[in-house]
């Protein structure tokens, strides 16, 4: 018989972690304190989150214990990201926050009273602790969304189209709002792939991915559903804006201008709509919009069709 040796449990949970000094405590007035002491603090407590927009919060609030501010806002174009905290104000301080090559994003401490030199360094000391929590942050970040997409056309993957559908669907049925979906297969795609090879078809591929996301307004509802296949998400759409919206992707891809050999190549999308009924499941929408689009097959292609 194995015996193990006993162990203990440690079980962290919410109360343990405030007694220890890492709780939410946002709406709690904290008491000013030194400089050094705040900078231990910070440590401790911007270590506690993943998330990058938490992380500015805690800075931003923490931060007033020593160094009054009336907002913060933090920017990183590359990640899409774009926060703000606190009412903008006028006067402001920008760090352009740089670490072994690395841009990190660009934090704006602003307030309506000019920053005295010696807040200025406190700031820039402060900043520090900020560091090593920010960029552990943006490396999940990044590890998440290359785990939801598709690398080849940069859409969407199935595990990010079950995530998103299910969440869409759960929106539509608690605000009683109505939800479309279009399933959209490219045309004769086997014939490219024939002729030209399988690096030309990828090209070609990524080509109708682009004229997908560039004709919707939310690039986050493509999703690659399979091989030439893909899945479109409208959330608050009805029939009519779906046909819409399903008339424009297909001009989209009939527009493409995609030379193979110096010579145009041209490529056109079937369409099918389907939009969620009552107890509908999420299977039973994405077989009627299948089966619409095999309906855009089978009446000549480079159509929609809405399921019934
Ligand atoms: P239809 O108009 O009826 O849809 O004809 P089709 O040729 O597009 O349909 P079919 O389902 O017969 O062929 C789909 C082809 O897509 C077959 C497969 O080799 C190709 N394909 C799937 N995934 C990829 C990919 O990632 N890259 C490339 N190059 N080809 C792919
Ligand atoms: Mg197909
Ligand atoms: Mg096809």
């Amino acid at each position: 018989m194995v015996t193990r040796p006993p162990s203990n449990t440690i079980d962290f949970d919410a109360a343990k972690l405030q007694r220890l000094g890492y709780a939410r405590e946002l709406h709690k007035t904290l008491q000013p304190i030194s400089l050094a002491q705040l900078r231990q603090q910070l440590n401790m407590r911007l270590q506690t989150s993943l998330e990058v927009e938490r992380i500015v919060e805690m800075f931003f609030h923490e931060v007033q214990r020593l160094v009054p501010l009336g907002a913060v806002s933090y920017q990183l174009h590359a990640c899409d990201l774009h926060l703000e905290f606190g009412q903008r104000a006028s006067h402001s301080a920008g760090y352009r926050l740089n670490h072994d090559g690395d841009f990190l994003g660009e934090l704006t401490l602003r307030r309506n009273q000019r920053f005295t030199d010696e807040e200025l360094g406190q700031l820039e000391s402060l900043l520090a602790s900020m560091l090593f929590p920010l960029r552990n942050a943006l490396l999940y970040r990044a590890a998440l969304q290359t785990a939801l997409r598709d690398p080849l056309t940069q859409t969407g993957n199935r595990i990010a189209m079950q995530q998103s559908l299910k969440r869409e669907v759960e929106l539509a049925r608690r605000n009683m709002q109505p939800m479309s979906v279009l399933m959209v297969d490219i045309d004769h795609f086997k014939q490219i792939n024939d002729q030209y090879g399988h690096l030309i078809g990828d090209q070609a591929l990524i080509a109708v991915a682009n004229a997908l996301k560039d004709s919707l307004r939310n690039v986050d509802m493509v999703f690659r559903f399979g091989g030439e296949e893909f899945m479109v998400l409208l959330s608050n759409t009805d029939p009519i804006g779906a046909a819409m919206v399903g008339e424009r992707v297909r001009l989209a891809v009939q527009n493409i201008q995609h030379l193979v050999h110096n010579q145009p190549l041209p490529l056109s999308v079937s369409l099918g709509c389907a939009t969620l009924q009552g107890a509908e499941s999420m299977d039973s929408l994405l077989e009627r919009a299948d089966q619409a689009m095999y309906e855009s097959k089978r009446g000549g292609r480079n159509r929609l069709s809405m399921a019934g």
